[in-house]
């Protein structure tokens, strides 16, 4: 194998480290944008569960002043009718008392329902409370972490970046270059084996002199589908 084959493949390996680390730096906001997500998913579904028991306190209420205000007209009624000496306004006032007794009395049921629903309603949303706070530490703990490992990554990243130039030595200019360009349009492969004269980087066929020239030639020898830079795997 050339002599700079051997340390391209090294500069390959340093700079696969470089690229991934990269990567997993730039994942790092999309994570925390989604823990952010969690947290505020959970805060919502609370809020919802709680609006909807205070639409049931609010509706309660409003039925319970129809019924106060139902009882209020009974009363006035009732007192009319002592006061009446008309047998018919007596029978009159008597069948409207009965009319509002019966609608108290639906509003009653409407009453028992709603408290009935508000009683399976707590739990439930006691429960999307707890479920908010509990994520509420849980989320701040894996961001805290997330925060760690950006460092750390960003840490590495710039040991591997400074020590990359003591990589390069010993590499021509030109290679260097052609090297470089590879790496960045191949996906980060642009040095690989031949292996049963396939191109390991493209996965085709080479020609028989690619191959000669792998072997034998002291220059760079390149896959001539894909371009990578090749050496010969025995
Ligand atoms: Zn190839």
């Amino acid at each position: 194998m050339l002599p700079e084959i051997e340390k391209l493949l090294v500069l390959q390996d340093r700079d696969q480290r470089i690229a991934h680390l990269k990567a997993e730096l730039k994942r790092v906001p999309i994570e925390h944008k989604g823990l952010e997500a969690q947290l505020a998913g959970l805060a919502a579904e609370a809020d919802k569960a709680r609006t909807g028991v205070r639409a049931l306190e609010v509706e309660k209420k409003r039925l319970e002043n129809e019924a106060a205000g139902k009882r209020e007209q009974i009363a006035r009624f009732k007192t009319q009718q002592m006061q009446t000496r008309k047998n018919e306004e007596f029978q009159a006032f008597g069948v409207q008392i009965k009319h509002f007794e019966a609608e108290i009395s639906k509003i009653e049921d409407r009453e028992l329902e709603i408290m009935e629903a508000m009683e399976a309603a707590k739990p439930a949303l006691a429960q999307a409370d707890r479920a908010a706070a509990d994520a509420k530490d849980r989320v701040a703990g894996q961001i805290a972490n997330l925060e760690e490992k950006a460092k750390t990554i960003e840490e590495q990243l710039k040991t591997a970046e400074a020590a990359r130039g003591k990589f390069t030595e010993g590499i021509s200019e030109d290679v260097l270059y052609e090297y470089t360009g590879l790496f960045k349009t191949k996906g980060g492969l642009a040095v690989v084996a031949l292996e049963h004269e396939v191109c390991t980087g493209c996965h085709m066929k080479v020609t028989t002199q690619t191959i000669v020239n792998a072997k034998s030639s002291p220059r760079i020898t390149n896959c001539e589908q894909c371009g990578r830079i090749v050496y010969w795997q025995p």
